[in-house]
């Protein structure tokens, strides 16, 4: 299955802590990470194998929401920073909106996150 990450800014050191709590679910053989490009690299150099997309100001949020709309992601984790404002907000409400529309999970903060992953 393919499960993308996407962190806010604010958001991307809790999300590496998130990975490397998770690590051996996330690194077994079938789960295949796709992530936006930021989030991605800092993925990468915590030791994971990710396929990194643009990054989300410049389309990444966008890319993955097409991924949902063709049924090739089977679960986003993104991690929103609240208190921030974001240039690309129309591509993030998409995602969210084409998860919803598809029944995609998706998970907002680490607690959701948790949940879903221990349900694989
Ligand atoms: P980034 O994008 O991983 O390239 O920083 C995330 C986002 O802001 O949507």
């Amino acid at each position: 299955m393919t499960i993308a990450i996407i962190a806010h800014d604010g958001k991307k050191a809790e999300m590496v802590q998130f990975l490397n709590e998770h690590q051996d679910i996330l690194s077994s053989k079938n789960i295949k990470l796709i992530a936006t490009g930021t989030t991605g690299e800092k993925a990468k150099r915590a030791g994971f194998e990710v396929n990194a997309l643009l990054s989300g100001p410049l389309g990444g949020d966008a890319q993955i929401a097409a991924g949902v709309a063709e049924k090739k992601v089977d679960m986003v984790i993104f991690f929103r920073d609240p208190l921030a404002k974001h240039p690309h907000e129309p591509d993030i409400f998409m995602l969210m909106r084409l998860c919803d529309v598809y029944d995609v999970p998706l998970a907002t903060n680490p607690a959701t996150a948790q949940l879903l992953l221990k349900a694989l």
